[in-house]
């Protein structure tokens, strides 16, 4: 696992096999993505798929124009999908029957050109590293990276026609459903429900099936409920959300109704929260615990650790429940198993 991002300015993680390696979510612009697995020895050219947990902007921000870029599939649920083309396509009211139509016309017209229009995607990640680099984005002081301020970038020019028609044309569109298992390349995938305010919110536990290995990614959420329990048992590695310290957040700067959004049970997991979560359901049998998606303005990373390491107590040892903290605005070393 290795998390190139985590917070509320962009989430994105590499979860590889020895011969798999799938990007869950792709929340920061295409080229700070390719910057960051640069920075970390990742070849974007190897990804197999991307896959995403919810339509929420951190989530999705350099999604379409990295997926074309490397022209591999992405895996979502029908919802989130929905959601995701709503969101892109804001003016547009589209009845059910119109957006089967829509798919149903884009999946041919995909299937057309795979034979003349295909590049290979290791000369198209090549050609995005070796671009100059103008200031492009200052993700750390403004807003997310919008897809439209990417795509001059990175888009691809065979695209850029097809973008303009449909802001969320994607190379491939595979669907998942939450608590059905499907595989991608040797890595199976267990999506599970969370409690978010989104679509059809996911997390994930894969399960790298030659190396006997598990690895979960459980942020977003607003508490733990008892599915999320079970599906986070026998876990190798967790990638877990630790949002916020609840006085910090009380005391904060949010307006009164994001803070109830957040505390809510849609929202997101508190300190206290996933500590709770250690201390009472967790199985204790994880080599590393990874707290992400920590608040900049209502959290501090010792805080968050202190809760953790409490909770897990006399189980952390020097094999095992070795606690990290991910973070926004740079990648952490790959945890390797
Ligand atoms: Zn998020
Ligand atoms: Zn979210």
């Amino acid at each position: 696992m290795t998390v190139l991002a985590s917070g509320s300015k962009g989430n994105s993680t590499v979860i590889a096999s020895g011969t798999t390696r799938i990007l869950v979510d792709a929340g920061l612009s295409c080229r700070e993505l390719l910057r960051r697995m640069e920075l970390v020895g990742e070849d974007p050219a190897a990804l197999n798929a991307i896959l995403i947990t919810h339509e929420h902007l951190d989530h999705v921000a350099g999604l379409a124009v990295l997926a074309r870029r490397l022209k591999i599939p992405v895996f979502f649920t029908e919802s989130t999908h929905r959601a995701w083309v709503r969101m892109l396509t804001p003016r547009t009211t589209m009845s059910y029957a119109k957006w089967m139509d829509m798919m149903q016309r884009e999946k041919e017209a995909r299937a057309l050109e795979t034979a003349n229009a295909y590049a290979p995607a290791h000369t198209l990640a090549a050609a995005a590293l070796e671009e100059p680099d103008p200031a492009q984005s200052d993700l750390e002081s403004s807003d997310i990276a919008l897809d439209a301020e990417d795509a001059e970038a990175c888009e691809p020019i065979e695209t850029v026609a097809k973008v303009k028609a449909n802001p969320a044309f994607l190379p491939a569109v595979e669907y998942f459903q939450a608590g059905q298992d499907f595989c991608i390349g040797d890595i199976d995938v267990n999506p599970f429900t969370i409690p978010h305010d989104a679509a059809d919110p996911c997390g994930f536990v894969f399960h790298a099936r030659h190396e006997s290995i598990r690895m979960a990614v459980a942020t977003d959420l607003g508490y733990v409920p008892p599915n999320v329990k079970q599906a986070l048992k026998g876990v190798d590695v967790l990638l877990l959300e630790s949002n916020h310290d609840l006085e910090m957040l009380k005391d904060g700067p949010y307006p009164w109704s994001v803070k109830q959004r957040v505390l809510s049970r849609v929202g997101h997991l508190s300190n206290h929260a996933a500590a709770e979560f250690l201390l009472r359901d967790y199985d204790g049998g994880a080599h590393t615990i990874v707290l992400g998606h920590l608040s900049e303005k209502n959290n501090l990373p010792e805080l968050a650790r202190l809760a953790a390491e409490q909770a897990i107590g006399e189980r952390m040892t020097l094999l095992g429940n070795r606690v990290v903290l991910a973070a926004q605005d740079a990648p952490l070393d790959p945890i390797c198993l």
